[in-house]
C-alpha cells in the first residue's frame, strides 16, 4: 500500500469515488480510503433516482454532468451501472406549482438540460395508470431515471483503478496533520469483530499534498479531527417497496415502456417501478435528524426501523395518483440516513482556515451530484477553479456562529421542505430569529418582515402594522407576491424623498500593520484609496475571475477598513487570512479583525437624505458638514449624529445622495430613533432589501453573487473603472488571459403585467439563446421590468433588441447603457 501521493479521498461513497476518479483523469497520483467497503455508507441503500430538476444554477449543472456521464461509463468499464433512462414526470396539482416548473424551466435553459412541460391529457395517454383529473400540468424530463447506486459508485472505482487510482478498504482516516507543505494522515487498520467494525493495531501515515474529505454520515468526526465546523448533519429518510400491481405487470406485459419516475410534489413523494410494483420515497414532516455527535460503532450498512404512521399521509397520496396499487402489499422498507445541510446544498470546496484541505460533505442527492461533484471539484484542485462559480456550495457559507443545535434544525426543516413551493422569495422560519441587530425589535414593531442573511435578520421590505404571522408566507409567489406594492413604495422613497436601509448584516474587517498598505495594493486590482476616500475594489482569484467585492475605506496610511457582502463573512475573512498568510513575510506584519458584528450599518439615501442628517449632526457648521466640499462623494469622516460617534462614507448603493452611517452596534437603538425622529420632518421611509436591489439594478451595480462571482472578471462584469491595469495584482495576468469572454449589461424588459424576471431567465437573440439574468426585478424609474445579465460582447451593446423567456413566454427586451437611472451621477454629487 502506497503512503505517499498526490491527492487523499477518503470516503468511499458515491462522491468520494467520483472525486477519485476525476483527480486520476486529471493525471493526479490519487488514493482512496474507505473505512469499510466501498458504499457502505449512504450510498447503498439510496434510491438511486438522478433527478435534473433544481432550482440552482450550479447544482444543475452537476446534475446534468452527472447524467451525462454516468451514460459513458458502461463503454469505459465494461461495467453497466444499471441507469434506466425512463424519464422524471414531475406533477403539479396547482397553477402555483406550474409556475415553479415555468421558472425552473429558465434554469433548466440556461443550463442545457432538456424539458417539455405536459398537459393532464397528455399524461393520462401515455401513462393510463397515472390519475391526472385533479392535476394541472407537469414537468416531463426524458434524459434522466434511476441508476443502482452501488453499480455505478463500482463502475467508478474501476474506471478510477484504471486511471491508477489506488482504492484501500477497511482504513479509517483518524487524524490529520499538517505540516507546512502537505498532510500527514494517520489511517488506522479497521477489523471485523463479532459483526463489528473496530479499529485495529495497525496504524500507518499517509502523506498527501492535497485532502479530500468525503465521509458522508461521519462528518461531525471529521470537522472534530479538523477542528472545524461542518453543518452536514443526516436526517432519516425512508421508502418503501411494495408487491406486484397486476395492473402494472399487465401493463408492462403488452409491450408498454416503463414508467417514468413519477414525482407528486404537492403530496411530498416520488413513485418508481420495482419489478411489477412500486417503490414509494416520501420527504415527509418531522424526520428526525440523527448522529449528530457522530456515527455510533455499531452503525455499518444499517437501517433505522420504519416509522409508517409518519408516511400515512403520503401512502394514501399514491394510493390516490396511482390507484392500482392499491391492493398491493408492503414487500420492503429502508429508513436510512440522509445527510443534509441547514440550506440543502451540498459542501463542495475549500476547508475553513486550512491548506490543501478539500470538503465535499452533506450530500442529500449525492447519487445525482456525485459525478458533477467529482468533475468540478477535480478542476478546483488542479485548475484552482470550476469553470462554473461553485460559491454557492462553499463550504464556508456559514460562519463560525454556527453550531449544532442550529444544523440540526435546518437540516430537518430542509428536508420536509424538499417539495414546498420553491418561491424565489421563500424565507424559512426554522432557527430563527438567531442573529439580530439591536433595532430589530423596533423594525419588527414598524410592520419589518425580515429576510435571513448570514444568520442575520435583515428587513426584506416593511409590510402592514397589523399583519398577521403569515403574511410574508401568503405573500410569496413566482410574480410578484402581496409585498411587491411595499417595495415598490419604499423604492420611491429613495427616488423622491428619503429612506432609512438597515445594512448591518455587512461583512467588515479591519486590515492594519506595516504591511497593509502594500498587500492589499497587490490583493486588490483597484488603485487603493487616499487617506479620508474610498473605493470600490475587487479581490480576483489566481484564475482572473472576481472572489470577493470590497468598499475599502483608507483609515490612515496603513489602516483600512474593508466591507463586503453581508452573506459571506467566513467566505471573504478566509480568502484574507490565508493571503495575507502567505504574503506577510513579503509586504510586512499585516493584522486582521472582523468587527462585523461591533458596527451596525444603517444607509440613509434619497434627495433629502442631506436634510435628515443636518438636523442631528453635531458640527460647528451643520449648514456647511454635509457639502460637497467637506463632505464629497466618495469620502468618508467621523462624525458625531447626536451622541453617536459615526464613521460615514458617503455612498449609496441606491444610487441616490446618501451616507452609509456605520455606528457602535450598542448605540444603534439611539441612532436610529434619533433618525426616525429627524426623519419624520422629511417624510422619511424605512426601507428593505427588495426595493434596494430594484435601485441598484437602475444603476447597474453589480451584486456579489450575481453578476459577481468566480465565473466572470472583473472586465467582464464590465467594470474596468475599478481595475488599474496599470500595477500588478493577484490574479491580473490570469484575467487578461482569459480576455471578454461575455460582458454584463442591463436590460429594460416589456414584460407581464404581473411578473418581473427574478434572475434565472434566459436572453434570446431571434430564435438563438445567447446568455442569460442573473438579477431582476421592477424598475420604479422607467416603470417596468429590469434585470443584469451576461452576453456575449458583441451583444452586450445598448440597443441590441432581445427576448427574456420569463413564465415560459418569450418578453422583449433591449440593452440599456449601463446605469439608465441618471447616467451622468448627478444626484448622487448633488450638492447641499
Ligand atoms: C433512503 C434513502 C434514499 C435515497 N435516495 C436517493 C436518490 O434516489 N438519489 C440520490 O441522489 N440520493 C439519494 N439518497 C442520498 C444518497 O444516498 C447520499 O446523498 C449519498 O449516498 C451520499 O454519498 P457520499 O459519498 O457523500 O456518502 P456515503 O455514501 O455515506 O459515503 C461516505 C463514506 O465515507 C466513509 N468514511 C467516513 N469517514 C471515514 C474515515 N474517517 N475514513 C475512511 N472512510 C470514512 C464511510 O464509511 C462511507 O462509506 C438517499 C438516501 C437515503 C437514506
Amino acid at each position: 500500500m502506497k503512503t505517499q501521493v498526490k491527492a487523499l479521498v477518503v470516503g468511499g461513497g458515491a462522491v468520494g469515488t467520483s472525486i477519485a476518479y476525476h483527480l486520476g483523469k486529471r493525471g493526479w497520483d490519487t488514493m482512496l480510503i474507505e473505512r469499510d467497503e466501498l458504499t457502505s455508507g449512504s450510498t447503498w441503500h439510496a434510491a438511486g433516482l438522478l433527478p435534473l430538476f433544481n432550482m440552482s444554477y450550479a447544482t444543475t449543472h452537476i446534475h446534468k454532468y452527472s447524467v451525462d456521464f454516468y451514460k459513458s461509463l458502461e463503454e469505459e468499464t465494461g461495467l453497466n451501472a444499471g441507469f434506466a433512462v425512463v424519464g422524471n414526470l414531475r406533477m403539479a396539482q396547482t397553477e402555483e406549482r406550474m409556475d415553479e416548473y415555468r421558472l425552473y424551466a429558465s434554469t433548466a435553459e440556461t443550463c442545457g438540460v432538456p424539458y417539455v412541460f405536459m398537459s393532464p391529457d397528455e399524461i393520462k395517454a401515455k401513462w393510463p395508470l397515472i390519475r391526472t383529473e385533479d392535476l394541472k400540468g407537469a414537468l416531463y424530463h426524458n434524459t434522466d431515471g434511476y441508476i443502482n447506486p452501488a453499480d455505478v459508485t463500482m463502475a467508478m472505482a474501476k474506471g478510477a483503478r484504471q486511471l491508477g487510482v489506488s482504492i484501500e478498504r477497511k482504513w479509517q482516516a483518524d487524524g490529520f496533520h499538517w505540516t507546512g507543505s502537505h498532510w500527514e494522515v494517520t489511517c488506522t487498520k479497521m477489523i471485523e469483530k463479532g459483526g463489528n467494525l473496530v479499529p485495529s493495531e495497525e496504524q500507518i501515515v499517509i502523506t498527501a499534498e492535497h485532502v479530500v474529505t468525503a465521509s458522508g454520515n461521519h462528518a461531525q468526526r471529521t470537522a472534530k479531527m479538523l477542528g472545524i465546523k461542518i453543518p452536514a448533519i443526516p436526517v432519516e429518510h425512508q421508502f418503501v417497496v411494495l408487491e406486484q400491481d397486476p395492473a402494472l405487470v399487465a401493463y408492462r406485459a403488452e409491450g408498454n415502456p416503463e414508467h417514468p419516475v413519477i414525482r407528486d410534489a404537492d403530496a411530498q413523494s416520488y413513485v418508481r417501478e420495482e419489478r411489477g410494483g412500486w417503490i414509494l420515497g416520501v420527504y415527509e414532516k418531522e424526520a428526525p435528524a440523527r448522529f449528530e455527535h457522530g456515527v455510533p460503532d455499531s452503525f455499518r450498512a444499517d437501517l433505522f426501523p420504519l416509522a409508517l404512521e409518519r408516511i400515512e399521509e403520503q401512502y394514501m397520496a399514491m394510493i390516490h395518483r396511482v390507484p392500482s396499487c392499491e391492493e398491493s402489499g408492503l414487500k420492503d422498507d429502508f429508513n436510512g440516513p440522509i445527510c443534509y445541510t441547514p440550506d440543502g446544498n451540498p459542501l463542495v470546496g475549500p476547508a475553513p482556515g486550512l491548506r490543501n484541505m478539500w470538503l465535499a460533505e452533506g450530500f442529500s442527492f449525492g447519487i445525482t451530484a456525485a459525478g458533477g461533484t467529482g468533475y468540478y471539484m477535480a478542476q478546483m484542485m488542479v485548475d484552482a477553479e470550476a469553470e462554473i462559480d461553485m460559491a454557492s456550495l462553499d463550504p464556508k457559507r456559514y460562519g463560525n456562529w454556527m453550531t449544532t443545535e442550529f444544523a440540526m434544525r435546518k437540516n430537518e426543516e430542509c428536508y420536509d421542505h424538499v417539495y414546498v413551493l420553491h418561491h424565489p422569495d421563500e424565507e424559512r422560519p426554522a432557527a430563527r430569529p438567531l442573529r439580530t441587530a439591536p433595532a430589530y425589535d423596533r423594525q419588527k414593531a414598524r410592520g419589518a418582515q425580515f429576510g435571513w442573511v448570514n444568520g442575520w435578520e435583515r428587513p426584506n421590505y416593511f409590510g402592514p402594522l397589523d399583519a398577521p404571522e403569515d403574511f410574508d408566507e401568503k405573500s410569496r409567489s413566482f410574480r410578484r407576491g402581496a409585498w411587491w406594492k411595499y417595495a415598490v413604495e419604499e423604492a420611491r422613497a429613495i427616488r423622491e424623498g428619503v429612506g432609512l436601509v438597515d445594512a448591518t448584516a455587512f461583512t467588515k474587517h479591519i486590515v492594519k500593520g506595516p504591511g497593509a498598505t502594500a498587500f492589499l495594493d497587490w490583493f486588490t486590482c483597484n488603485k487603493l484609496p487616499r487617506v479620508g476616500r474610498i473605493n470600490l475594489t475587487y479581490a480576483l482569484t489566481a484564475h482572473g475571475t472576481t472572489r470577493t467585492e470590497y468598499t475599502i475605506v483608507r483609515l490612515s496610511e496603513q489602516e483600512y477598513y474593508l466591507v463586503s457582502a453581508g452573506a459571506w463573512s467566513a467566505y471573504d475573512q478566509d480568502y484574507l487570512k490565508k493571503a495575507i498568510e502567505d504574503k506577510e513575510a513579503e509586504f510586512g506584519r499585516i493584522e486582521l479583525q472582523d468587527v462585523t458584528t461591533q458596527w451596525g450599518v444603517f444607509a440613509l439615501a434619497g434627495p433629502k437624505a442631506r436634510d435628515v442628517l443636518r438636523d442631528v449632526i453635531n458640527d460647528p457648521d451643520p449648514a456647511t458638514a454635509l457639502s460637497n466640499k467637506r463632505f464629497p462623494w466618495l469620502s468618508a469622516r467621523q462624525i458625531e449624529l447626536g451622541m453617536c460617534p459615526v464613521n460615514a462614507i458617503r455612498v449609496a448603493y441606491t444610487g441616490e445622495l446618501g451616507w452609509e452611517l456605520h455606528h457602535p452596534m450598542e448605540m444603534q437603538n439611539y441612532l436610529f430613533d434619533l433618525l426616525e425622529k429627524a426623519g419624520a420632518k422629511h417624510g422619511m421611509k424605512l426601507v428593505g432589501a427588495r426595493a434596494q436591489n430594484w435601485l441598484r439594478q437602475e444603476k447597474s451595480y453589480r451584486a456579489f453573487g450575481t453578476e459577481l462571482g468566480r465565473d466572470a472578471t472583473p472586465l467582464e462584469a464590465d467594470l474596468p473603472r475599478f481595475v488599474d491595469l496599470s500595477k500588478e495584482f493577484h490574479g491580473k495576468a490570469a484575467m487578461e488571459a482569459l480576455g471578454v469572454r461575455v460582458k454584463c449589461c442591463t436590460v429594460l424588459i416589456d414584460g407581464p403585467e404581473d411578473a418581473d424576471p427574478w434572475g434565472r431567465e434566459a436572453l434570446y437573440h431571434g430564435e438563438t439563446r445567447v446568455g442569460r439574468l442573473t438579477s431582476g426585478g421592477y424598475s420604479v424609474h422607467f416603470e417596468k421590468s429590469i434585470g443584469m445579465g451576461y452576453l456575449p460582447p458583441e451583444l452586450a451593446v445598448p440597443g441590441t433588441k432581445l427576448q427574456v423567456k420569463m413564465l415560459n413566454s418569450l418578453w422583449d427586451c433591449e440593452v440599456v447603457q449601463d446605469s439608465p437611472y441618471d447616467p451622468s451621477n448627478a444626484t448622487i454629487r448633488m450638492d447641499g
